[in-house]
């Protein structure tokens, strides 16, 4: 990107997961604009502020209530007087309202009208080999640390009101987050209730999460697991900074491909993550405590599709449907869950 003068705008990415792994990217910009005596704006998603005051990101904050209202996110960026922008999202909408917003330098990955948008469109080929942190990386320009091998993990700050775990000796706790966008990307609710059951009834207090709508999948899995000790249900009943303080008070977390395992994994807390159709080099989660359990061998992994195109007989099962999720089994989970608390404590 032309380093000319001008403020700089910063289209975040609109999904929480995006968001934490553009992190590194928006601490980096930040930091050169402020060496320039400038302060970056960033344009994100109402209702991520948490996000950001847990980054400690010295930025100006655009939150837009609608990512489809163009004309009043290009007011937005218009009432910035800034020169140049960045998309980390690869909407034609956002590009859009770069446009309409006056920025004489937009940058961001091509595709179909959207690179007509941009002035500095960047071919997205490339990137899709790379985790996307890096690609976000690459996106601001920050070529040397783009060029580090593993990338830099995301980090968010601990919620004050939190207690962390301290790992000795206490009653450890275990997060479950069994719901998922995408059905493709869902462990099965009865593998989740299997789980939930053998934690609560080995004493662990078991904390169930879901977001709004997913309530009725995690009453199932908190039902089940009550029936054989602690197992509480949370599905529905904490907002972004409360999720954020029960994952950062747990002491590991089970989870689907998930915005809050990403959030989990910021937080620093250990997370056990079931892959099935997303692209691991892309999208896992970044940090040392972090195990990913999944089929990575199964011909058709990664497909990346919310909804499993597979029919008929499976590779190892009668039915391919989501295979790549049914056969992760309960035992496995359970193994990466012990050795997580392990090392982080006395495992007891
Ligand atoms: S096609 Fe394969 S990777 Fe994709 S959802 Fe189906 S079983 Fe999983």
């Amino acid at each position: 990107m032309t380093d000319e003068a001008g403020g700089l705008v910063v289209r975040a990415p609109n999904h929480l997961g995006e968001l934490i792994l553009a992190l590194p990217a928006l601490h980096h910009v930040a930091a050169v604009e402020s060496g320039a005596g400038r302060r970056p704006a960033v344009q994100y998603m109402a209702g991520m502020e948490p996000i950001l005051d847990m980054a400690g990101l010295e930025v100006e904050r655009l939150p837009i209530q609608d990512r489809r209202a163009v004309r009043e996110g290009a007011r937005q960026v218009r009432d910035t007087g800034a020169r140049r922008g960045i998309l980390l999202t690869p909407s034609a909408s956002s590009a859009l309202m770069f446009r309409l917003g006056g920025l004489k330098i937009r940058r961001g990955t091509g595709g179909g009208w959207r690179t007509w948008l941009l002035t500095d469109a960047v071919p997205r080929g490339p990137l899709l080999e790379r985790h996307r942190v890096h690609e976000f990386l690459a996106l601001v320009g920050a070529e040397e640390v783009e060029k580090v091998r593993e990338p830099p993990a995301p980090v968010l700050r601990v919620p004050e009101a939190v207690e962390r775990p301290d790992g000795a000796g206490g009653r450890r706790v275990v997060a479950l987050f069994p719901g998922a966008n995408g059905e493709s990307r869902r462990w099965p609710a009865g593998r989740f209730s299997a789980l939930a059951q053998r934690l609560a009834a080995a004493g662990r207090r078991v904390l169930v999460l879901g977001g709004p709508g997913e309530e009725g999948l995690t009453e199932v899995v908190a039902s089940a697991g009550a029936a054989y000790g602690e197992c509480v249900d949370l599905g529905g009943r904490t907002d972004l900074e409360g999720l954020a303080e029960v994952l950062a008070g747990s002491d590991a977390l089970v989870t689907n491909d998930t915005g809050p395992m990403h959030l989990a994994a910021a937080l620093g807390t250990p997370v056990v993550a079931l892959e099935g159709p997303a692209d691991v080099r892309q999208t896992r989660p970044l940090g040392a405590r972090v195990r990913l359990v999944g089929r990575f061998d199964l011909p058709c992994v990664p497909c990346v599709k919310n909804r499993c195109p597979r029919s008929g007989r499976g590779t190892e099962l009668t039915d391919a449907r989501n295979e790549c999720m049914w056969l992760i089994s309960v035992d496995e989970v359970e193994s990466a869950v012990q050795e997580l608390l392990e090392g982080s404590g006395t495992g007891e």
